[in-house]
């Protein structure tokens, strides 16, 4: 836990004590990291004079604390990446239903709760990162194709463990049936020649580095590295533009079940949907914005268009048990 934390813990125990129910004051459990929400929330607060209050921990904990504390909970909002996660706790009774036809206005249906439980407000494309060095972009072509034989100890994985491949096999599963995707994971994992990687940084590092060829990232982990060093002899490459389009998921938001200011929330949920605070939210972390209108920024534009999978994303949590089971099964470790 940081400091940061610390502090903020000790700011919700004080306005506990002292009941501030009337005060303009809202409470977000994150599992964004504090330097990713924090100029948005300032921003919000510069505007309207609500007071954002937050902690930042993994999304795990931060569930178990809101199953935890129930109706008791400081917490009006549940911030987290992954629709993964979100269906998870929207499936934890952790959330609550929101009509509101600014959000849907904004967000387009496949990045949102089918029970408006949970809006996405930033996307990021999980796609091929490749050797600039030794791979011609011209050879590759879809995720699939990752399992042929020419990718012999030449591909790189994260590991399964990790909620965004799970969501990447949850929604191959839906397009293309368990037979198919349990084809490619088994070819995927016979490709990999270097142990499992626990997060895209160090995998894109291995590629950089010349100990893999291939692998499969998140679009903002590559930014940040692109934007250290310009010079990385690696480059992102969109699969499947021909068929499904590249697998595409969501950081998102949902207002608490046991929100002790649900208007409140809603509001601060509707204008994080909005562009002044979209071109924060997503461009901070060089990520796509979730609001269709708006275009990415310059240096996330700059990695080209693409067409992205428009299958719902609520599908990576619906069928990630499934996911779950067929990974292990593969030793996807
Ligand atoms: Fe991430």
């Amino acid at each position: 836990m940081s400091c940061k934390t610390l502090v903020a813990t000790a700011a919700l125990a004080l306005t506990a004590v002292t009941g501030f129910a009337q005060a303009k004051e809202l409470v977000v459990y994150s599992s964004r990291q504090e330097h990713l929400i924090r100029p948005v929330f300032e921003l919000y607060t510069e505007k309207t004079g609500v007071k954002i209050n937050y902690i930042t921990d993994g999304e795990a904990p931060l569930m178990a604390r809101l199953r935890a504390e129930g109706a008791n909970t400081p917490a009006d909002l549940f911030i987290t990446v992954d629709a993964g996660n979100l269906w998870q706790a929207e499936e934890m009774g952790l959330l609550r239903s929101v009509k509101s036809d600014v959000i849907e206005a904004n967000i387009p249906s496949q990045y949102r709760s089918s029970n408006s439980q949970w809006t996405g407000l930033s996307l990021r494309a999980r796609t091929i990162a490749y050797s600039t060095e030794r791979v011609d972009p011209d050879t590759l072509s879809t995720y699939e194709a990752l399992a042929d034989e020419q990718w012999q100890g030449r591909l790189c994985l994260r590991t399964s463990k990790k909620v965004y491949n799970q969501s990447l096999t949850a929604t191959m599963l839906e397009t293309l049936g368990e037979e198919k995707t349990a084809e490619i994971i088994r070819g995927w994992v016979a490709n990999t020649s270097v142990p499992i990687f626990s997060n895209d940084t160090s995998l894109l590092q291995a590629i950089d580095a010349g100990q893999c060829d291939v692998g499969i990232v998140n679009t903002y982990y590559f930014g940040r590295l692109e934007k250290d060093n310009p010079d990385i002899n690696v480059a992102l490459f969109w699969p499947n533009q021909d068929d499904r389009g590249v697998h595409v998921n969501i950081s998102g938001a949902g207002v608490t079940r046991h929100a002790k200011q649900p208007q409140e929330a809603i509001k601060f949920l509707e204008w994080l949907t909005t562009e002044e605070a979209q071109r924060i939210f997503a461009d901070v972390n060089m990520e796509f914005p979730a609001n269709d209108q708006l275009p990415p920024a310059d240096d996330v534009a700059a990695w080209g268009e693409f067409k992205a999978d428009t299958i719902d994303v609520e599908i990576a949590g619906r069928r990630q048990p499934e996911a779950i089971m067929l990974m292990d099964r593969l030793r996807w470790n």
